[in-house]
């Protein structure tokens, strides 16, 4: 069965009681105990629920991983990973990670002694020599968001294996559909399932699939321990979005390259970050572990007067935070989903007041085209 098959006929396609063509929506918080000595799956939704787990398994699968796990966000699901660490532990995190993880990083995790490099994942030296002898992870994206700059997965890979580190790879903004670090030599992929994989604006989640036993054992324990789940409800909702994954991943990807095409061919933009663009640094080593380029893109405007017209007067997208959902969505990265950064960390990294972000959304390419168009000033 070829992979895009896999998100209709997974196991959970139908329901074997009744033959229903949708998971049912356990709504439950408790399960009867039907003897009072034989254990069963269920007993408490916070431990086990079949609507959940129905999108663990089905998530395990896409990523080619033997366990998944549902959470109550894409930050739940990042902060119970971070659980399996220990007050002492060191993580090698990548600088421009998503502003969230940044947060939890630098004034979360550290309460309880995590210690946290941030250092450039592109550059392998740097990630070689950031190792100590208590690294116990890298942790990254890639590509990385605003900036889309690509990360060698499988080198990364290599070096931790090296440090007996484990890597964790945020692949919400390429999704299993486009790339797959499991099968890279990954040992833990996390999502942030509001975004892609749901897809349509109406959910929170997260997602985490790991391959290995042990750390699927040690990840379960966490999230019934800790107990930041995905609710049922929430759960059936990316399901649902899942089963129109390959086609909609397929349009976001054809509006964002002609989008970026575009961008690129207009005086006011300094420069396109898209790696599907053929020019863009990086596209070669993307596309060596990844299949496409997914459907968000970042261009940085010549003056911030130029980025805040555009921001202001883009009447088809959406001013917002998110990305990866059906309608268009624009943002300043800076103001945005990156004010969690301090200033200075942002200006070295380039997230400036002339860089937009765009997730390009099913409209018509050629609509969003004309509106940025109009945007600009050729109105
Ligand atoms: C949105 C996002 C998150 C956080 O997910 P939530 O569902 O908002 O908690 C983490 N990583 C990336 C790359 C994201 O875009």
């Amino acid at each position: 069965m070829r992979w895009a098959t896999k998100l209709l006929h997974n196991g959970h396609e139908m329901d074997l009681t009744t033959g229903a063509l949708s998971v049912p929506i356990y709504q439950v918080s408790s399960f009867h105990q039907f003897s009072p000595s034989r254990e069963q799956e269920y007993d408490y939704s916070r431990s086990g629920n079949p609507t959940r787990k129905a999108l663990e398994e089905t998530m395990a699968g896409l990523e080619g991983g033997s366990h998944g796990f549902a959470f109550a966000s894409g930050m739940a699901a990042i902060s119970s990973v971070l659980c399996l660490f220990s007050q002492g532990d060191h993580i090698i995190a990548g600088e421009d990670i998503y502003g969230g993880t940044y947060r939890v990083l630098t004034r979360l995790f550290p309460r309880f002694g995590l210690e946290v490099s941030f250092v450039d994942t592109t550059d392998l030296e740097k990630v070689s020599g950031a190792f100590r002898p208590n690294t116990r992870a890298v942790y990254l994206e890639t590509p990385s968001n605003p900036l889309m700059r690509i990360t060698d997965l499988r080198a990364v890979v290599e070096l931790a294996r090296a440090h007996e580190a484990l890597v964790i790879v945020d692949n919400t903004v390429m999704t299993p559909y486009f790339q797959r670090p499991l099968e890279l030599g990954a040992d833990i992929v996390i999502h942030s399932a509001t975004k892609y994989l749901a897809g349509h604006s109406d959910v929170v989640a997260g997602v985490v699939v790991v391959r290995d036993n042990g750390l699927a054992k040690e990840l379960g324990f966490i999230q019934n321990a800790f107990g930041a789940v995905a609710g049922p409800w929430d759960s059936w909702l990316v399901l649902r979005g899942l089963k129109t994954l390959k086609v909609r991943m397929e349009q976001h990807q054809a509006g964002a390259m002609a989008v970026a095409s575009w961008l690129a061919t207009r005086p006011e933009v300094e420069e396109v970050y898209y790696p599907g663009l053929p020019s863009f640094p990086g596209h070669q080593l993307h596309f060596s572990q990844a299949s496409g380029a997914s459907g968000l893109l970042s261009f940085r405007l010549v003056t911030a007067e130029i980025a805040e017209r555009v921001l202001a007067r883009a009447a088809l997208p959406f001013r917002a935070v998110s990305l990866g959902s059906v309608e268009s969505l624009i943002s300043i990265p800076a103001r945005m989903s990156h004010a969690a950064m301090s200033e200075e960390h942002r200006r070295r990294l380039g997230i400036d007041g002339r860089l937009l972000r765009y997730s390009v959304g099913l409209e018509d390419p050629e609509d969003i085209i004309a509106d940025l168009a109009n945007a600009l000033g050729d109105g």
